[in-house]
């Protein structure tokens, strides 16, 4: 069995039901173990406008990381995920922030995820959920990291009342 740690976002359409249609056509292939709550972010930049709803993930499953990146593929997919324009608008994104502790380098993967320490919108859910764990290639906690993580983007419980 292997840990996933999944960062899900989306700034299109019902933002609160995409996150809960995707943890359902997650769970057929991966049992929850740990979710964090719903965060809102104003948008991080690139070609994206509207603030995303973000979450935070840790899921167990059987299949190995490759077969988990085509899976979730797969349910960006399903949800309506248009590949036009690098970090632009969409209803669904998943990421991989952790497999196991493994250290992964392929043309398809990078994990843990590249850009996930410069990132309060994955740092604050990550360390809501597991905040006293170690990145495995830095010394660090999840709540450590967050501490010295530079950005400044507005990060801040959702709730839809
Ligand atoms: P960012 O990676 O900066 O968060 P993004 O999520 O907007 O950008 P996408 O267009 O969703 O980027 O994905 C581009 C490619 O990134 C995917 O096709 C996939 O092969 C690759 N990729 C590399 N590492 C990962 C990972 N850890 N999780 C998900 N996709 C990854
Ligand atoms: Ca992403
Ligand atoms: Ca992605």
């Amino acid at each position: 069995m292997h840990r996933v740690v999944l960062s899900l976002g989306g700034n299109v359409g019902d933002r609160l039901a995409l996150l809960k249609q995707a943890l359902n056509l997650l769970v057929p292939q991966m049992q929850l173990i740990h979710a964090s709550g719903i965060y809102e972010t104003a948008a991080w930049g690139g070609n994206s406008q509207a603030p995303f709803l973000n979450q935070v993930l840790v899921m167990q499953t059987t299949m190995e990381a490759e077969q988990t990146l085509d899976f979730i593929q797969n349910i960006e997919d399903v949800l309506g995920r248009k590949r036009v324009l690098k970090w632009g608008d969409r209803t669904m994104d998943i990421d991989i922030l952790y497999f196991d502790r493994s250290i992964i380098h392929t043309d398809r993967l990078q994990v843990p995820h590249g850009q996930m320490l410069s990132r309060n919108f994955i740092l604050i859910p990550l360390t809501e959920v597991l905040p006293e764990e170690k990145h495995p290639q830095i010394p660090l906690t999840h709540r450590e990291l967050l501490k010295r993580c530079e950005d400044r983007l507005s990060v801040r419980p959702w709730s839809d009342g």
